[in-house]
């Protein structure tokens, strides 16, 4: 049951109980604004926000009217020109003031009703858009058509409505208008010195205005963004998701950490044994952590590197820490493939440190599975690198110190919450190395502590990424034959084409046939549907330069590292996200030799296909990628579908609302801070404020506690 304070009530009402609004209507308003098998409520109807704006001030005389603008005239009517009978013409009327005339136009125009409301010889207000056609002004369909006496009921401005079928913009306004008279007067949760500053309105005034604009000039789509009742709004729903994530934070933060760190000798051992020095950023980034470590608050540290930056050692140095501290330590990555080459690469170094590690996936079974199972639970298992499956039930610790969790993009917010409760106040590392741009970065993580890595290991290479249309995939494969005869090794990529994963498979077994009519048995094939032990056969083969080229569907995109891997081929490349190709990318250009990426387009391109690709051509900064990406897509896209648990906006746009968020952020930690149980008064208006966009799983948090 949810304990919603009822003054919400009207807001979250059905939109079939405003008047007007039928069992016609309503599924028409679904369509438009509702989610699936959820029907529109009174505040979909209000948070719904205009496109655009029509100006019904007047622009003087027919002769000064601008063409193609919104415009009000005051005319008399001259003539009507009904079709001659039988043709599909349309209907027209003559219009004049004394300055000019005007032609009407009407499709399927109605002789009888036109005549009623445009009669000759009488004045009349027309709006619309007055376009030229051989040399005369016509308006073709008048938005409105008004007398004497109605003209006093027209808005000087009037706002526009995205549509859909059934729906014009002015049926959405009309049942927007009766929603705004529904709204009630609320509890301010701002902080009325911050409006003040920032002159905005309040919350029911805002919601007024954005519908009910009062000047021309706050017309465009990019005015009403800029405007400052959709600001006051935005900034109202960031509050609310900073707020229920500051909430959670500070739950997570109240419940007492423990020290997960010694005296620092075995991270030590372990740094000096690596065949590299650290660079700068992960060198602060272990700093940070063993700051968060030694502290007895619980950490929950987002590592942020692009790809390539060097992610995995700082990892196990963070395992190793809680090592120290006589617990065990957990590494969780998103695959199979993934897991099992964390655990090749580092079960080497482990040993040499004397550590104990095991491998946790799926296909762990019977025997070997229960052995791994018993020495978690013991503790003589000190590491566990794995799968999901890490923290199913059935797995216990001993006592598990730290959780390293990688590629976090792919994990949603309760498998995070899930591995936090193997364990005893468990600190968490999260990787990503998806480069997300800042201000996405705030709403996904902005329960977390933040390092970045921000330089990539000593002595790589530029890649040098190209385009071709694959008409000119003979050329392609010369190169590839070339690539072979110097020693290196090809990965080729084949997208993800029709709705079922088969079309896919289809389309890299045929490709894997033909390169090997080519190149024989140096050709290899790894897909999503192969049996593990195949898929890491083949994985194995190709690591160990047994094959040259390996035909993959999207499986290698996360963390595979091959260095002596320097060609990437990615077919259909236009079909992938920005971000996914950086990632796909980001597997070679890892040794010492220089690396080619080659993305394979099918054209004719559009604009923004064309600019995506080339934004991949001209740079290897995958911030710079993910920023253009969000510019290009909007923020839905940029994390892929593949996403759970988005946080869908309804007023706030990251592209221009992205200062607000981090105002939003410092907002919501500073009332945290203050009053953590919300019960001030204006604690009370924020958890308001919570229920009203849905982020109220936050108060409970409250109550439990
Ligand atoms: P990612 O951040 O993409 O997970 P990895 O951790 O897989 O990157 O590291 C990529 C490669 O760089 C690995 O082969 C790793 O051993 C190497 N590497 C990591 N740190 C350094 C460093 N400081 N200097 C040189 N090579 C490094
Ligand atoms: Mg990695």
């Amino acid at each position: 049951m949810s304990l919603r304070p009822s003054i919400l009530d009207p807001l979250f009402a059905p939109a079939n109980t405003l008047p007007g609004v039928g069992p016609k209507i309503a599924p028409l308003l679904d369509r438009l604004l509702g989610e699936p098998g959820k029907p529109t409520r009174v505040m979909d109807l209000l948070f719904h926000v205009p496109t655009s704006g029509i100006s019904r001030e007047m622009k003087g005389s027919v002769a000064d009217a601008p063409i193609g603008e919104p415009v009000t005239i005051s005319v008399s009517v001259v003539a009507h020109r009904p079709p001659p009978p039988g043709r599909r013409a349309p209907y027209r009327i003559l219009v004049e003031d004394e300055t000019g005339d005007v032609t009407l136009i009407f499709f399927n125009g109605q002789k009888a009703r036109l005549e009623k409301i445009l009669p000759v010889g009488e004045r009349r207000y027309v709006s619309g858009k007055i376009e030229l056609w051989e040399g005369r002004r016509q308006m073709v369909h008048p938005d409105r058509i008004l007398d004497e006496k109605s003209i006093e009921s027209l808005p000087a401005v009037e706002a526009v409505y995205g549509l859909t079928e059934g729906l014009s913009s002015r049926m959405v306004g009309k049942y927007i208008g009766v929603a705004l008279d529904k709204v009630p007067g609320l509890p301010e949760w701002q902080d009325p010195a911050w409006l003040d500053r920032n002159a905005l309105p309040d919350f029911r005034q805002a919601l007024s205005a954005l519908h009910r604009p009062d000047n021309a000039a706050q017309l465009s789509e990019e005015a009403i963004a800029k405007a400052a009742p959709r600001r006051r709004l935005a900034y109202d729903e960031l509050l609310a998701s900073q707020l229920a994530l500051a909430l959670v934070r500070s739950r997570m933060r109240r419940l007492p950490g423990r020290v997960n760190a010694g005296n620092g000798h075995l991270v030590e051992r372990l740094r000096s044994a690596l065949p590299f020095g650290l660079t700068g950023s992960q060198a602060k980034a272990v700093e940070d952590i063993r700051h968060d470590l030694v502290s007895d608050k619980k950490m929950l540290r987002l590592l942020q590197g692009d790809v390539g930056s060097g992610k995995t050692v700082v990892g196990l140095l963070t395992m190793a820490s809680a090592i120290e501290a006589g617990r065990q330590a957990a590494m969780m990555a998103p695959t199979e493939i993934l897991a099992r080459q964390h655990y090749e690469r580092l079960a080497p170094m482990a040993e040499q440190a004397g550590l104990t590690m095991a491998l946790l996936t799926g296909r762990e079974k019977g025997v070997a599975r229960r052995t791994i199972l018993a020495g978690l639970a013991d503790g003589s298992i000190q590491i566990a690198v794995g799968t999901h499956a890490l923290f199913q039930e059935g797995v216990a610790f001993q006592d598990l110190g730290v959780a390293v969790v990688d590629e976090q993009h792919r994990f949603g917010v309760h498998q995070r919450l899930a591995l936090g409760s193997k364990g005893e106040a468990v600190d968490i590392l999260v990787m990503t190395a998806t480069p997300i741009p800042r201000t996405l970065a705030l709403t996904y993580f902005g329960d977390m502590d933040v390092s970045v890595l921000s330089e990539k290991p000593a002595g790589r290479k530029p890649i040098a990424t190209k385009l071709i249309a694959i008409d000119r995939l003979d050329e392609v494969v010369g190169g590839i034959g070339r690539a072979i005869a110097n020693g290196d090794q090809i990965y080729w990529v084949c997208p993800l084409v029709g709705e079922s994963e088969s079309i896919d498979l289809a389309a890299a077994e045929e490709r894997f046939e033909m390169l090997k009519g080519f190149f024989g048995d140096q050709v290899g094939l790894v897909h999503g549907k192969m049996a593990g032990k195949d898929k890491d056969a083949a994985m194995e083969r190709f690591s160990s330069g047994g094959t040259k080229i390996l035909v993959s569907t999207t499986v290698i995109e996360v963390g595979v590292d091959v260095p002596n891997a320097t060609v990437m081929v990615i077919e259909h490349a236009e079909r992938f996200g920005l971000a996914q190709l950086h990632q796909l990318r980001g597997r070679i250009g890892r040794g010492s030799k220089s690396s080619t990426c080659l993305l394979v387009y099918k054209g004719p391109l559009g604009q923004v296909a064309q600019a995506r690709l080339e934004m991949m051509r001209q740079t290897e900064d995958g911030f710079r990628i993910a920023e253009e990406d969000l510019r290009l897509r909007g923020e839905g896209e940029v994390l892929g579908t593949r996403q759970s648990g988005t946080p869908g906006f309804k007023l706030a746009r990251l592209e221009v609302d992205g200062d607000l968020l981090g105002a939003a952020r410092d907002d919501a930690r500073l009332i945290v801070d203050r009053d953590p149980d919300l019960v001030s008064e204006r604690g009370q208006a924020l958890r308001v404020l919570l229920y009203l966009f849905e982020r109220d799983s936050a108060i409970r948090l409250l109550r439990a506690g």
